[in-house]
């Protein structure tokens, strides 16, 4: 269930502070310290899972269902223009704590401290590209 070296699992403990925002049998939701904008929120499942490929079923359940409740909350607390919710997995991808969270960010203008470079390629898949890429993900779902 808990991991004594992990900082997030600490948080939910009490070990370490944080300025809790919810908390329930299943999730727990709090301010990063790092506020890339204001509002800037985290929601972490109670059961201690590194990332998304570890996490079972059950656990997403408890822990995606409860989203849209925070996310609402941070939209009448702040009432943000728009909000970005983002999960990041492994290194390269920017994940620096490795115990599963999602950030709700929420958005005031485009200069507000949060953005990602975006690159559409829609040209350079055909529909016979896109249906093999589809097939190996397909292929290997249980
Ligand atoms: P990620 O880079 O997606 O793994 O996100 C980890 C997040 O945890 C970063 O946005 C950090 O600012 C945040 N963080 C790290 N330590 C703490 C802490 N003690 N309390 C609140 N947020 C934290
Ligand atoms: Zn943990």
């Amino acid at each position: 269930m808990r991991h004594d070296d992990c900082l997030f699992c600490k948080i939910i403990d009490g070990e370490l502070p944080s300025a809790k925002v919810y908390e329930d049998k299943y999730v727990y939701a709090f301010m990063d310290i790092s506020q890339v904008t204001e509002g800037h929120t985290l929601v972490i499942p109670k059961k201690h899972t590194k990332n998304i490929y570890e996490t079972d079923e059950e656990t997403a359940k408890e822990f995606f269902g409860r989203i849209p409740k925070v996310a609402s909350a941070i939209k009448k607390a702040f009432n943000p223009v728009g909000l970005n919710i983002l999960n990041n997995n492994d290194i390269l991808a920017g994940q620096t704590v490795y115990h599963l969270h999602l950030h709700l960010i929420p958005r005031y203008d485009e200069h507000d401290g949060f953005g990602f470079n975006w690159q559409m390629k829609r040209d350079d898949y055909s529909q016979e590209e896109l249906n093999d890429l589809a097939k190996k993900i397909s292929k290997e779902i249980d």
